[in-house]
């Protein structure tokens, strides 16, 4: 698993840490490292005083973590250069890494069967994506680009990952890439419609990832429904540095004068928006690109060839913590609106645009909070994933 990633510079916040440089047999042990640095395709490693030593990678080790930037790593690590920065990877037992992933994306004192049904799905996920991981140094991302991963996991999540221990969803046999996302806001999303269903990813069209009516008691969830409010002229911004950095005619858009969704999926969830401009210009985004459009940021990110692996990265699925600062309240700031899911509807008025919109993420699949209430209901974790991937059957992996 990779746990961070494109860092021009990782600083060791213990320098009791281990550091090996080069192959087995030949290995050195440096002691007193402080940061490491890519340096072309070097990895330049640094103590108190200056420059220890030059390498390809290195492998870092603490028996209780590897403490870095700030954060608690696993105990055992590799870091080596890819395309001019630094990347972590660690290499985890499967429900290790499952008990990580229920830590980071729900909160330890929900119930115990919705922990276990986010077993389920991150679980599923995880050996779907390692399947297809190829020749990629790592299988999975420790981010919400695949899903979030923090050491150190929680009684809770440790209890939850045994309790499903091996078990994952299967639809016919085949293993099921469970997506999911924190709040529906009560519309279901598809896969295929999200981001496509090629020849290499059919199994985004499976019948349990379509959308389709269910229940889904989220209504008291955090952005359940929200608001953001911009100027037009941001909204401008945001637009043209998405169009600019996807290759888009977006680019050239002037002020966006209407927006209108154009096509729904069969649950009435927008999958198509149409936007015009104060020069007659007419645009149409799919529902996803155009939530990324809207949160465009002029700023170096990193493009959908970032994971060459995967179909497209799912939306954040979510982290479940407070957010601190600005962003967590969106009409704080305008200059901050978040538009934080693809199901919304758009006003521009005088100048002034405004989003009201329902949910949290990009509603295929599991919705978080859903299961957290279900779960209050007396829900089971099995009845929890089978109602929110219709069709598939809680199993052992195959
Ligand atoms: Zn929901």
């Amino acid at each position: 698993m990779r746990v961070i990633r494109r860092a021009a510079e990782i600083t060791l916040d213990d320098p009791g840490v281990w550091v090996t440089v080069g192959a087995e047999g030949a290995a050195q042990v440096l002691h007193g490292v402080r940061a490491m640095r890519a340096e072309g395709e070097f990895l330049v490693i640094a103590g108190e005083r200056g420059e220890l030593a030059h390498a390809a990678s290195v492998e870092l080790s603490h028996p209780a973590g590897v403490r870095a930037d700030g954060r608690v790593l696993p105990a055992r690590l590799r870091v080596r250069v890819s395309d001019q920065r630094l990347e972590a990877i660690a290499e985890l037992p499967i429900e290790q890494y499952v008990a990580g992933v229920v830590s980071a994306e729900m909160f330890a004192h929900w119930p115990a069967s919705a922990l276990q049904a986010q077993s389920i799905v991150a679980r599923s996920y995880a050996i779907h994506e390692c399947a297809r991981a190829g020749a990629r140094a790592w299988h999975l991302d420790g981010s919400t680009s695949h899903q979030s991963f923090t050491s150190g996991p929680t009684e809770a999540a440790l209890a939850a990952a045994d309790q499903t221990r091996g078990l994952v969803l299967l639809y016919h046999g085949e293993l099921l890439r469970t997506y999911y996302s924190s709040v529906c806001g009560g519309r279901a999303a598809s896969a295929a419609d999200q981001w496509g269903a090629t020849r290499e990813t059919a199994f985004n069209d499976a019948p349990p990832l379509r959308a389709c009516e269910r229940r889904c008691p989220c209504d008291d969830a955090p952005r359940h429904r929200w608001r953001a409010t911009m100027m037009a002229t941001e909204l401008r911004d945001r637009l043209r540095t998405y169009g600019a950095q996807n290759g888009l005619q977006l680019a050239a858009i002037g002020t966006p004068r209407t927006c209108h969704v154009i096509d729904r999926n069969e649950v009435g969830r927008p999958m198509r928006y149409r936007l015009t401009d104060d020069v007659g210009q007419t645009f149409e985004l799919r529902a996803e690109p155009m939530r990324l459009a809207c949160n465009a940021e002029p700023r170096e990110v990193d493009g959908p060839g970032a994971f060459p692996g995967s179909p497209a990265a799912p939306l954040p699925p979510f982290t479940p913590r407070s957010r601190p600062g600005p962003a967590s309240d969106p009409d704080a700031d305008p200059s901050l609106a978040t538009v934080w899911s693809n199901d919304f509807e758009m006003r521009i008025s005088r100048g002034e645009v405004t989003i009201e919109g329902r949910g949290f993420g990009h509603g295929v699949g599991l919705c978080q909070y859903g299961a957290k209430a279900l779960a209050d209901d007396g829900w089971t974790a099995t009845r929890i994933v089978e109602h929110y991937y219709p069709g598939a059957v809680v199993a052992p992996a195959p």
